[in-house]
């Protein structure tokens, strides 16, 4: 048994745009989401040590916040003398301690658990979670905040760089009115031709009847998904822009726990779960809206957006998810999937290898935990 000994966290953040020498030779450009770039990032790590010595790490991403860190720190104690090996009985003790509050303060400790307990049994992740299905997945390039004039340069660099088949364009507020959403989209059809795959993501900006009108305008550019329409807390919207069109419909990664995803599931809102493993409760919920998604005939294709860590877990999960078929691959200049770690994801023809290396497979950069810490 693997005796839990230690927990350390820590917060530290860093300015993105000064960063440069980045190492991923698949980033380009900068770094954003749908309301723009973003300038600077906070971030926090846990390390859970054991009594063998082995250590798991997870370090959050872009969207975590004061409350995940405090509901981390809250955990972090409770974990000392429980064993690596209870992970299912920690999941549902901390779920409990969890109910006042969303559940991201339990999705990193989560991860760091599943790490420890592959690397204790010198086994990959995704050999615990059933064996793998695939020994590299295809992967879609993650991008697209260019201007109609600009859109199909900036997608086409994506394909070049990591030879991929898919793109995905962000949508949206940023774009002011549905029709230079349209024109943004048609853009980027005419520039990559009819085999690469298109999906457009509005970040749940538009109401469902921006969202049903965009689905019109873009009927004849063959979108592969298109990705949370309207607002996470509209599921019975998402469900009726989903019968309005025969565009797939994509969503998950603000959601919290199977439950949730099985919501959207009864309603028929998608057609392609998206589920954030940190957000969602990590990888033993995840494992468990893969079942869900499976059991509806809902695709599965995880948020991987934030990190080395986070990318690698959404990595193991769909290496043994009979569901999923495509990961994220981010192309902004994103310091924590490209530098925080030396095994740093690659893309090559368009897919990512599938590690053997045991746990998650990935380790951490202290130096550049180190040096962004915050005092
Ligand atoms: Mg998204």
């Amino acid at each position: 048994m693997t005796l839990i000994k230690k927990v350390e966290l820590h917060e530290f953040k860093f300015p993105v745009n000064n960063l440069g020498n980045l190492t991923g030779a698949n980033s380009v450009g900068a770094f954003g989401y749908s309301k723009g770039e973003v300038s600077e990032l906070k971030k926090f790590a846990i390390k859970i040590i054991t009594d063998e010595g082995t250590v798991g790490e997870y370090v959050t991403h872009w969207c975590s916040t004061a409350s995940t860190f405090a509901q981390s720190c809250m955990l972090a104690p409770k974990l000392l003398g429980r064993h690596a090996e209870e992970r299912e009985g920690i999941y549902d003790d901390f779920k409990r301690e969890l109910r006042q509050f969303d559940h991201m303060g339990h999705g990193p400790i989560d991860i760091a658990l599943w790490d420890i307990l592959g690397q204790s049994l010198n086994t990959p992740v995704w050999q615990l979670l059933g064996g793998r299905r695939h020994k590299r997945m295809p992967a879609y390039a993650s991008g697209g905040w260019a201007s109609a004039d600009k859109i199909g340069d900036q997608l086409l660099s994506y394909v070049e760089k990591g030879g991929f088949k898919a793109v995905k364009m962000r949508i949206g507020v940023a774009d002011g009115e549905v029709r230079h959403s349209a024109e943004r989209v048609e853009a980027a059809r005419k520039a990559l031709g009819d085999d690469i795959d298109i999906m457009c993501d509005a970040h749940g900006t538009y109401t469902v009847a921006e969202a049903k009108r965009f689905c019109r305008m873009v009927e004849e550019y063959n979108i592969a998904w298109f990705e949370e329409p309207v607002t996470a807390d509209d599921k019975k919207g998402l469900a009726e822009v989903r019968s309005s069109t025969d565009i797939p419909i994509a969503t998950g990664e603000n959601e919290a726990t199977r439950f949730s995803f099985r919501d959207l599931a009864e309603l028929r809102a998608a057609d392609i779960f998206q589920p954030d493993l940190a957000i969602c409760g990590g990888i033993t919920e995840a494992v468990r809206i893969a079942a869900i998604a499976s059991a509806y005939q809902i695709r599965l294709a995880p948020h991987l957006w934030g990190g080395a860590l986070m990318f690698a877990a959404g990595l193991h999960l769909c290496a043994a998810a009979p569901a999923a078929f495509i990961i994220e691959y981010s192309l902004g200049a994103n310091p924590m999937l490209f530098e925080l770690s030396p095994e740093a994801p690659k893309c090559t023809d368009g897919y990512v290898e599938i590690s053997d290396r045991p746990g998650l497979g990935i380790t951490i950069n202290n130096d550049f935990v180190e040096y962004y810490s915050v005092e």
